[in-house]
């Protein structure tokens, strides 16, 4: 059978019995061992157990109806699985496997979806191009010497290189809009609280959320269906109904009555030509549809990224206490305590991460806390009323998702600024906790994915899904496939 890439097909079929879960299964898996040792997408692949769950689901007709049915999916590596490593592609967590689940992935799974394995990721998914992993770098599928874009590179690629039809990342500033936008394919950050993060390794609490990678907005709504919704086991899950996304995306098929607003201000330097001419284009195919496009302001975002490195790392600071080598993970041998301590957490973290630890740490510090994290939360205080501001005149904001396309490995590796810029349109919709998805907009002249970026109202996120469906349907982007992907092509 063809390499299966729609999810919603993929269900269909095994519900109707035109081919089995075990097909399906048997073909991801024989993608991913010809196309994982040029790409490293994937930390771990369950062979077996997806198998064995695959054969469950094709021995039980009661199962059809299930949303998921037989749909393999990838998960980040910073996803707990029981009885599967979960590393966040760190050395400090080598070989662990937690003795729980993800709320995601009990919800994946009693919606018939099987878990075909661990992607790659930045350790503890701080960065913007997976080149942070302990275990090596995921490779663009569109061009093998470039970044997926990260942290969740390795869930971006495993998709747009057809090895699975879905993935789930985690984005705490960007890291599943700006793979998605690297690797041609949508990916899409719901509204803080809407989805649990239960089973998440945090890495910054008040930013970070789980969410879905796929080829089309609707097989990304059809996810979202499936993990939206309250959890006790998660303090900050939203207690509010969760819609249709599926429904909604077919009530209207056009932008005819939606406000698009777009902060030009924010374009006049950094971002790549290309990408802008791709940007604007989009824009007029949504004009074309009927939207409105609205000029809008949002003055205080140019300082959203200090801000952001501020609060992430002194989050992060804090959560990344627990690996002590006491309780989780791998302990070095050492004589005292200290000196435990010492070794566990200097040869198990990377560099990246210590970098951040120590920033955190000290903007946390009595003395700095006043002029370092006091003064960012206010500043994140006026970045989020900016877009309220904005939103409260258009249902959406659009901008590029990433000011470049996808970049050579080893190009930004030595100037954390510049990596750091990668994220300057996504982690905005995080501090201000609004829900934002990247749709596959052009090409360049060198054939790299462009992405386009909707943000819009907390909670609101079925907007958000049914703008960036209204402009999927008008146009082919989404359907570009990277080239000459075969084993015998990246041998
Ligand atoms: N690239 C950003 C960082 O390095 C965002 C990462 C993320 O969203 N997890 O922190």
């Amino acid at each position: 059978m063809d390499t299966p890439i729609d999810a919603h097909a993929i269900r269909d079929g095994v519900a109707n019995r035109r081919f089995s879960a075990t097909d399906v299964c048997r073909t991801t898996l024989d993608r991913i061992a010809a196309l994982n040792p040029a790409l490293n997408a994937f930390r771990a692949v369950a062979a077996d157990t997806a198998l064995a769950r695959a054969a469950e689901i094709d021995a039980r007709p009661d199962a059809a109806g299930r949303p998921l049915l037989g749909v393999p999916i990838a998960l980040k590596d910073n996803l707990c699985t029981k009885g599967m490593t979960t590393t966040a592609s760190s050395r400090i967590l080598e070989g662990y496997t937690p003795p729980y689940d993800a709320t995601v992935v009990t919800r994946l799974e009693a919606a018939g979806a099987i878990v075909i394995g661990k992607t790659n990721c930045d350790e503890f998914a701080m960065g913007s191009s997976t080149e942070n992993s302990a275990f090596g770098p995921t490779r663009n599928p569109w061009a093998t010497d470039r970044t997926p874009g990260g942290s969740s590179g390795g869930s971006a690629a495993a998709v747009a290189a057809g090895m699975v039809p879905l993935a789930l990342g985690s984005d705490t500033g960007g890291s599943i809009r700006q793979p998605a936008a690297l690797c041609g394919v949508v990916g899409f950050k719901p509204s803080y609280g809407r989805v649990s993060r239960y089973g998440l390794l945090a890495f910054a609490s008040s930013l970070d959320q789980i969410d879905p990678l796929a080829t089309s907005v609707r097989d990304a709504a059809l996810v979202m269906h499936v993990i939206a919704g309250h959890d006790g086991c998660d303090s900050t899950s939203a207690n509010t109904p969760v819609p249709d996304f599926e429904r909604t995306l077919e009530e209207s098929r056009d932008l005819a009555g939606v406000r698009i607003g777009v902060p030009r201000h924010l374009f006049r330097e950094g971002v790549d030509a290309e990408v802008m001419a791709a940007f604007d284009a989009a824009i007029e195919v949504t004009r074309a549809q009927g939207a409105e496009i609205v000029d809008v302001v949002l003055e205080h975002s140019p300082e959203a990224i200090p801000v952001y490195y501020v609060i992430a790392t002194a989050e992060a600071s804090a959560n990344l206490a627990r690996y002590d080598g006491v309780r989780y993970g791998n302990r070095a041998d050492a004589t005292t305590l200290g000196d435990m301590y010492d070794r566990t957490r200097g040869g198990g973290f990377g560099r990246e991460v210590k970098r951040r630890i120590i920033l955190g740490t000290y903007v946390l510090s009595a003395g700095y806390y006043d002029a370092y994290y006091r003064k960012a939360q206010q500043v994140r205080t006026l970045i989020r009323r900016d877009y309220d501001r904005a939103l409260a005149s258009v249902d959406v904001v659009a901008m590029p998702t990433s000011p470049t396309a996808a970049f050579a490995l080893g190009e930004r590796t030595d100037d954390p600024v510049q990596m750091y810029l990668s994220d300057v349109f996504t982690v905005g919709a995080n501090l201000a906790g609004l829900p934002a998805v990247s749709v596959p907009c052009g090409l360049t002249r060198a054939r790299l994915p462009i992405g386009l970026q909707f943000t819009g109202r907390a909670m609101e996120d079925a907007t958000v899904l049914r703008v960036a469906d209204g402009y999927e349907r008008a146009t082919t982007w989404s359907k570009e496939r990277p080239p000459h992907l075969t084993s015998e092509t990246l041998r």
